[in-house]
């Protein structure tokens, strides 16, 4: 008796696994969870992911937060380098005049210069 009623669960939730995966294939050629926010996307859709889940397609939606994140990220480097490079001109334009004999009087107060 117990075992008839558990193969009739079995046979249903088989089923509603069944209707589920066709459901699934009507909407997404390729139905593929995303890695970041766990929703189902179709994988032609997806984006390839370059920082948070590298040589990973994640869905759209995440893949543009990821783009913004990544060029946030790119500027800040950029304008680090920026500064970087002008205490660079700076201090050897200020050995430079001292070698040729200037007298450099003015300092430039920043942190880290
Ligand atoms: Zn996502």
């Amino acid at each position: 008796m117990e075992n008839k009623q558990n193969s009739i669960l079995i046979d249903f939730l088989n089923n509603s696994l069944k209707e589920y995966e066709n459901k699934m294939e009507e909407e997404f050629e390729m139905p593929t969870p995303c890695q970041k926010c766990g929703k189902i996307f179709d994988l032609n859709d997806g984006t390839g992911s370059v920082k948070w889940f590298p040589n990973t397609v994640i869905c759209q939606k995440c893949g543009d937060e990821e783009e913004k994140e990544v060029e946030r990220d790119d500027e800040i480097q950029d304008l680090k380098s920026q500064i970087d490079d002008a205490n660079y001109t700076i201090k050897e334009a200020r050995s430079r005049l001292i070698e040729l004999g200037v007298d450099v009087p003015l300092r430039v107060h920043t942190p880290d210069y």
